[in-house]
């Protein structure tokens, strides 16, 4: 450490730029560079605790995986497949007017579904992550399903939109026509 501090005085002390200074230009050099020094150290520290944090808690989940495998007589590696699945959380979806649940709530978790879209024909698929954030953020029905892929459906908007605003310009003439007469 000691030395380091030593060269740091001698390297700013020569620099033409604090010598113009008349207040112990070298002086302050150093304070500056040791106080850079400590904030690189705390960063690094920082850094280094996250790191830690990051291989102890997958440690744990690994562990955690582990136990439970064995619990069930599982093979961790099917364990993990199970662990990756997209899970059904009951609490976020839509309200159900029906009797019965559609089969990803009974199931517990979403599955890739194939479909073919009814504007293009095309064989397209509705991933599980798409399901989940259909029926628990959009709060889309339960009972719908994937009818457009996302070209089509941004079509199908626009068309809905546009047919809206050419409506809505219907009315307004209608209107201003009324009051003229
Ligand atoms: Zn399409």
């Amino acid at each position: 450490m000691k030395a380091g501090w030593h060269i740091d005085a001698v390297k700013t002390r020569g620099s033409p730029s604090h010598q113009s200074s008349g207040r112990l230009p070298w002086a302050l050099g150093l304070m500056k560079s040791n106080r850079q020094r400590r904030d690189e150290i705390n960063a690094h520290r920082v850094k280094k605790r996250d790191e830690q944090r990051k291989v102890a808690e997958s440690r744990r989940i690994t562990e955690r995986i582990a136990t439970t495998a064995k619990s069930q007589g599982l093979k961790v590696r099917e364990l993990a497949a199970v662990s990756k699945r997209v899970h059904v959380n009951e609490a976020n979806l839509a309200p159900n007017a029906s009797w019965g649940w559609p089969d990803f709530v009974h199931r517990g978790y979403y599955v890739d579904q194939p479909f073919i879209c009814v504007g293009c024909n095309v064989q397209q698929v509705w991933t599980a992550t798409q399901q989940k954030w259909w029926y628990e953020t959009a709060k889309g029905d339960i009972w719908t399903v994937a009818k457009h892929c996302r070209p089509c459906r941004r079509k199908e908007r626009d068309r809905k939109n546009k047919a809206r605003r050419v409506h809505l310009e219907g009315l307004a003439k209608k209107k201003e026509r009324k009051v003229v007469a």
